[in-house]
């Protein structure tokens, strides 16, 4: 039988003040609640109120935090401390919430003693018992005795009191690397709570990582599968709760960041076999990809081989590569994507689960029932089987010769600055791609971060850093499409021949490139003659070039892949975002 868990999310997750962010936890489907005392100080409501405005919203508080620097201190300060907490204790009374987090000490009053942390603990939790309340004792990462949690669960157990647990909390454990093994020899019934949070891997003090970069489950490097069926196995059944501390969450729309961080919980019930949803599926390429409005298909060798039956739509040909023209919408960019998976309708009923927002579209009579999904910044992603929709378009008979273009090798989106982590879970856990490093550099404008998800098909996201000011002179959210050819200078010749607008790489870029590579003079020259870029990693080469901009936002890249590179040419981004800026003011 499977525990069916529920969830919570900590107040300091969502942005706004407590009433948004226990609007927007209901609304996502959220158990409960871990309500932090600043959102409660800063409401004008009494906890009373906040209880029964909580229950209206079907929410529990599972948690009140934090009671800090309590233990192992001289009796004169453990007397302020335990006023501190009586005061706390009524807050909860009113409240209606049994367990207080309690975190490990950072205080300079604090002795090195566990024998007294254990003793002052035993005194707290009985002061608590005598309410029918509970104290879930935590060992912070930088906490000044206590920074682990092994450590943690032999203070308490030395204390031995039934009101007196731990608090697990993913970020302190596996940021210190902390073998999360040992949690099994922790009797279910002493964890108090569990508290999940994802973060990247960054060498840097553990506090400001902790205070700025943690991630929901699913967005960044720790394996928080193991980490919770470690605390799964031990006997846990309370919450599985959110706790993550985000400097772009702090800011961003609650509701829409409390539904990805439902998602993140959702994703991880799947990966721990807990939630009941067909399997992530797995794509097998891209059916099509769809531009709106109409930049010059016919330069870049395509064919415009059918018309739609019912809707403003052509569809472009060359090679594997298919192109729908849409004349509909806000031109120059791109509006869907087309992914092939063997089972879309078992794909979009795992899209349903995981919340991902459906979009109706209608289909005249004979065509392909289609099934469409909103991606975190607007593209519409079809789930299609092969080539069923292709039916839907009438041929034109059209058959231009091709430059060379064999296929689709990646589609490149440009994120809304709120959601590049959104975006990750998103395409990880719907469509089952998986993400790679996050790569950094310094664009003309600004710096960049990126990173590909790929599994069948490759996708690029790409955000800003940090949020634009006024001085904005690159092109706002570029995207890109990237065809495969099998030999990117002969195209890249072929491609000019035939009048495409293909951008211009700067001689300094090829004398280094062939100071720093072992490439033969006559390949460099050959690069060199047609704005060819080049990289490689230990497993091949990767040989590129682009158009100029074709719409608002949108250009192409023609890539060759030679053996088993698996990049994208980022290295390459910040010469070819200045030959795109010198393009568009004119040369
Ligand atoms: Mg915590
Ligand atoms: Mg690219």
């Amino acid at each position: 039988m499977l525990p069916d868990l529920r969830t919570a999310i900590a107040t300091v997750c969502l942005s706004g003040t407590l009433d948004d962010k226990l609007a927007a936890a209901a609304a996502a489907g959220f158990d409960g609640v871990e309500l932090f005392e600043n959102d409660l100080l800063a409401d004008r409501r009494g906890p009373a109120e906040i209880r029964e405005r909580c229950a209206g919203l079907g929410l529990t508080i599972d948690l009140y935090q934090p009671l800090r620097d309590f233990e192992a201190v001289p009796p004169d300060v453990l007397a302020r401390n335990l006023r501190r907490a009586e005061h706390k204790f009524d807050v909860m009374a009113e409240l209606g919430v049994q367990t207080v987090l309690v975190c490990s000490s950072v205080s300079p009053d604090a002795i090195n003693d566990d024998d007294l942390a254990a003793e002052q603990l035993h005194l707290l939790a009985s002061r608590a018992a005598e309410r029918g309340l509970r104290i879930a004792y935590e060992a912070l990462a930088w906490g000044r005795f206590v920074n682990g949690y092994e450590h943690a669960w032999r203070i308490v157990r030395r204390a031995g009191h039934p009101a007196l647990g731990v608090c697990l909390d993913s970020f302190h454990i596996l940021s210190k690397e902390d073998d999360p093994r040992a949690i099994r020899a922790i009797p279910g019934e002493k964890i108090f709570f569990l508290q999940l949070a994802d973060a990247p891997v960054l060498p840097m003090d553990v506090l400001q990582w902790s205070r700025h970069h943690r991630l929901f489950p699913g967005q960044g490097d720790f394996d928080l599968t193991t980490f919770t069926r470690n605390v799964l196995d031990a006997g846990y059944r309370g919450p599985l709760s959110l706790e993550v501390f985000n400097d772009v969450f702090r800011q961003a729309d609650p509701y829409r960041a409390a539904v990805d961080a439902r998602r993140s919980l959702l994703a991880l019930q799947d990966s721990l076999g807990l939630l009941d949803v067909p399997a992530a599926p797995r794509a097998t390429g891209y059916a099509f990809a769809e531009l709106v409005g109409g930049p010059d298909l016919a330069s870049l060798g395509f064919s415009r081989t059918g018309v739609h039956r019912s809707k403003p739509v052509e569809l472009w040909t060359q090679g594997d590569a298919r192109v729908l023209v849409n004349a509909e919408g806000e031109p120059g960019e791109i509006g869907a994507l087309g992914i092939a998976v063997p089972d879309p309708a078992a794909a979009a009923q795992r899209a349903k689960v995981l919340l991902a927002p459906p979009l109706s579209r209608t289909a005249g009579p004979g065509e392909a029932p289609l099934t469409a999904i909103a991606a975190p910044d607007g593209t519409h992603v079809f789930l299609c089987a092969d080539d069923d929709w292709l039916g839907d378009f009438v041929p034109t008979g059209e058959s231009a010769p091709g430059a060379g273009i064999t296929g689709i090798d990646h589609v490149a989106l440009t994120q809304p600055f709120d959601n590049f982590d959104e975006a990750t879970l998103f395409y990880r856990s719907v469509l089952g791609l998986e993400p790679g490093a996050t790569a950094e550099f310094a664009a003309p404008f600004g710096l960049v971060r990126g990173r590909g998800v790929s599994g069948g098909v490759r996708l690029t996201l790409d955000a800003a850093l940090v949020r634009r000011g006024g001085w904005a002179p690159a092109v706002p959210s570029p995207q890109h499409i990237a065809f495969t050819c099998t030999d990117a200078v002969s195209c890249a010749e072929a491609l000019r021949q035939s009048g495409a607008r293909l951008v211009e790489i700067p001689g300094n870029y090829y004398d280094d490139l062939a100071a720093r590579t072992d490439l033969p003079a006559e390949r460099v020259a050959a690069l060199r003659a047609r704005s060819v870029l080049y990289d490689r990693d230990e497993h091949g080469e990767y040989l590129h070039f682009y158009t100029e901009l074709a719409g608002a936002r949108v250009f192409f890249e023609v890539v060759q892949r030679i053996g088993g590179y698996s990049g994208f040419g980022v290295v390459n981004a910040p010469v070819r975002m200045a030959a795109h800026h010198e393009a568009r003011r004119g040369r």
